[in-house]
């Protein structure tokens, strides 16, 4: 029988945990006859009780594993954790709220064995706060302009991969990770589910302003040195720019010596050419760093989805 491993990040979530275990074993029932389950927990350095919770939940399902956390490192990390320790044929990384419905899931594993390698869910329609919706509407359609990558947009990291997906993703080991964007990398053949993503069933959400600003920040950094970029650019512009600048002082000081302020033209030709100068420096340093930056993720040059040899190689 083949093995689904869930992953599961739980930060705080004591008031609905329980319903969400309840709606995914449920769910689960259906399968029962076909696959085997791995549900990994992993807490993410919660304050309240959800870890007893999942302790007590345990206790009566000999399926449930529970990660725990020394403190919190937030979502990204869990998931991560998850997946490095999963070990199933297929893993499903779903949120514990239950904005992604369990059954939604089975739909995934669905499409994985019509052989998809990495199943994402996307979200049809969602109920959050008309903030949200907006910033998440614009930011994921400007980070699939920015991005050297193909990332869907609107999808969050309810997804399932296949074994040898997690294999390749678990070489990545980048610190400021955006999971979702690092599934695009690896490529493998990928296709999309939808589906209404739910109000959350208790409590508030866990990523506050701060947090979501850092995660928009790290899929746009982890993904693009385009930023970096504009930075020649502009360098380039100014230059051309300051030249035109000269250009003008020094045909004022020839041809209107008596209107032009002593010391005027100097000090003008100065201002422009040192500006000019230290945009186009900065560009050359941006561009160096972007270098650094990319050899410093160390990221798999390539990624071999099949190896296909016959016989014993010989004529
Ligand atoms: N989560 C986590 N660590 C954090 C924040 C959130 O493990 O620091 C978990 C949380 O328990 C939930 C999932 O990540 O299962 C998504 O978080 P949340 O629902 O708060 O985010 P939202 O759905 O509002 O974007
Ligand atoms: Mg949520």
């Amino acid at each position: 029988m083949k093995a689904i491993s869930y992953v599961l990040p739980v930060y705080n979530e004591s008031l609905g945990i329980k319903e969400f275990y309840q709606q995914l074993a449920e769910a689960l029932k259906t399968k029962k006859s076909q696959y085997t389950f791995e549900l990994i927990f992993v807490n993410d350095g919660s304050k309240d009780d959800s870890l007893e919770i999942l302790k007590g939940l345990g206790k009566k399902d000999k399926r449930l594993k529970v990660l725990s956390f020394s403190r919190n490192f937030g979502h990204q990390a869990a998931i991560t954790a998850g997946l490095d320790y999963a070990k199933g044929d297929a893993v499903i990384i779903m949120d514990t709220d239950l904005q992604d419905p369990p059954k939604v899931s089975l739909e995934l594993i669905e499409k994985w064995e019509e052989g998809y390698g990495v199943v994402y869910a996307k979200r049809r329609t969602r109920r959050d706060t008309l903030f949200k919706k907006i910033t998440a509407h614009v930011y994921y359609r400007s980070l699939r302009t920015l991005a050297d990558i193909d990332i869907p947009a609107d999808t969050g990291d309810f997804r399932l991969l296949d074994k040898t997906a997690v294999r390749e993703l678990r070489k990545f080991r980048e610190k400021n990770r955006f999971v979702r964007g690092l599934v695009s990398f690896i490529g493998f053949r990928q296709t999309a589910v939808e589906f209404d993503r739910l109000d959350r069933l208790a409590g508030e959400t866990h990523y506050p302003f701060r947090k979501m600003v850092k995660l928009a920040t790290d899929g746009i950094t982890s993904f693009s040195t385009v930023p970096l970029k504009i930075i020649t650019r502009v360098g380039m512009a100014m230059f051309v720019l300051s030249m035109f600048g000269i250009a003008y002082a020094l045909a004022m000081k020839l041809f209107f010596p008596t209107v032009t302020v002593s010391g005027w033209t100097l000090l003008i030709i100065a201002i422009l050419l040192i500006g000019g100068v230290q945009m186009i420096s900065m560009g050359v340093i941006a561009t160096y760093i972007g270098r650094i930056y990319t050899e410093a993720q160390m990221r798999p040059l390539y990624i071999v989805e099949e190896v296909i040899e016959q016989g014993d190689g010989k004529d």
